[in-house]
């Protein structure tokens, strides 16, 4: 069976302008503010898109666009001056950055209160230790993908193939603390056939297209593609999406999967970030 994202999305949107409407009306309007250096079109585009769901769910955001040549320091010092501003809930500087950045000192230096992304040491660390304040976007959106079809996580045999810091390592802590037993597969791992053909939850997060194909899929298993690549034009996942749908319980499509409850988990991220601020949470 396909897994339909436009209808978890529009179960999460439901929930997100809710809570927005219960801001409103003690005057806080949830609001993020965009980092964005150089020109490069996959980063205009992501802030497109972010600023578009936004607007519907009537977050603010602002769109701080920096030149490529701004130095480290010049962006330390707009990143310290966001972290000040009372009006602005959540920051996400997009990655990645010119090579004379310093991606993590960027990172470190947003306050972990309003570090949407999840990607701060802080907010690791407590992702970590199962005491999650922010939790990175996509991690969230893989969850709760999962926890739609398969309510019950506990003691399932769920294996992640990737281990980035923004996809593969946070999904394998929240998959742990809802207590499957998780396998985690990198580049290096041998006969990676042998270990997913055991998950009963298969998570791909590798950019490698159609790296999946039926003989990796235990019958039944619930197939949570992350991969977002481009083949002669066409997006496709890293699962042979036609191989593999007659062999999974339940697989999401590339696009219309993960992709589009991503920006959603994000707006929660800012949502939550707005109550924080507020003493609200
Ligand atoms: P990444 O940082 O490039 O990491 C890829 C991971 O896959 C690495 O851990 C790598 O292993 C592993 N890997 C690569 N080739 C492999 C192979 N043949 N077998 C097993 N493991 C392999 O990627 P990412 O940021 O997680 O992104 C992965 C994909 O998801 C991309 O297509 C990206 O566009 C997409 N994505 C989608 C969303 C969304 O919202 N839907 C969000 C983020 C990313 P090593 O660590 O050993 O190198």
């Amino acid at each position: 069976m396909i897994i339909d994202g436009k209808e978890l999305a529009s179960r999460i949107e439901f929930e997100i302008r809710k809570e927005v409407q219960l801001l409103k009306e003690r005057l806080i309007t949830p609001s993020l503010t965009l980092v964005q250096m150089g020109e490069e079109k996959a980063s205009e585009s992501y802030a497109r898109s972010i600023a578009k769901e936004a607007e519907k769910m009537q977050i603010y955001v602002e769109h701080y666009k920096l030149p490529f040549e701004t130095s480290q320091e010049e962006l330390l010092t707009s990143i310290k001056m966001l972290n000040t501003r009372k009006d602005i809930h959540g920051i996400l500087v997009e990655l990645p950055l010119p090579s004379h950045i310093d991606k993590n000192k960027i990172i470190d230096s947003i306050s972990p209160e309003k570090d949407v992304d999840g990607f701060h040491p802080v907010n690791m660390g407590r992702l970590l230790e199962g005491n999650p304040l922010f939790i990175p976007a996509t991690a969230q959106a893989i969850l709760e993908t999962i926890k739609s079809v398969s309510p019950s996580i506990e003691g399932k045999q769920a294996v992640v193939v990737g281990r980035s810091n923004i996809v593969g390592k946070p999904t394998v802590l929240l998959l742990l603390q809802e207590n499957a037993t998780v396998t985690i597969c990198h580049s290096k791992t041998r006969n990676l056939q042998s270990i997913t053909q055991l998950a009963d939850i298969l998570v791909v997060s590798t950019g490698r297209p159609l790296l999946i194909n039926r003989i990796f899929v235990k019958k039944g298993a619930v197939v949570i593609d992350v991969g977002i690549n481009k083949i002669n034009g066409k997006i496709v996942g890293d699962v042979n999406f036609d191989d593999v749908k007659d062999v999974a319980g339940w697989l999401t499509p590339v696009p219309g999967g993960i992709g589009i409850l991503t920006t959603l988990m994000l707006l929660k991220n800012v949502v939550k970030a707005a109550k924080i601020q507020n003493a609200i949470i």
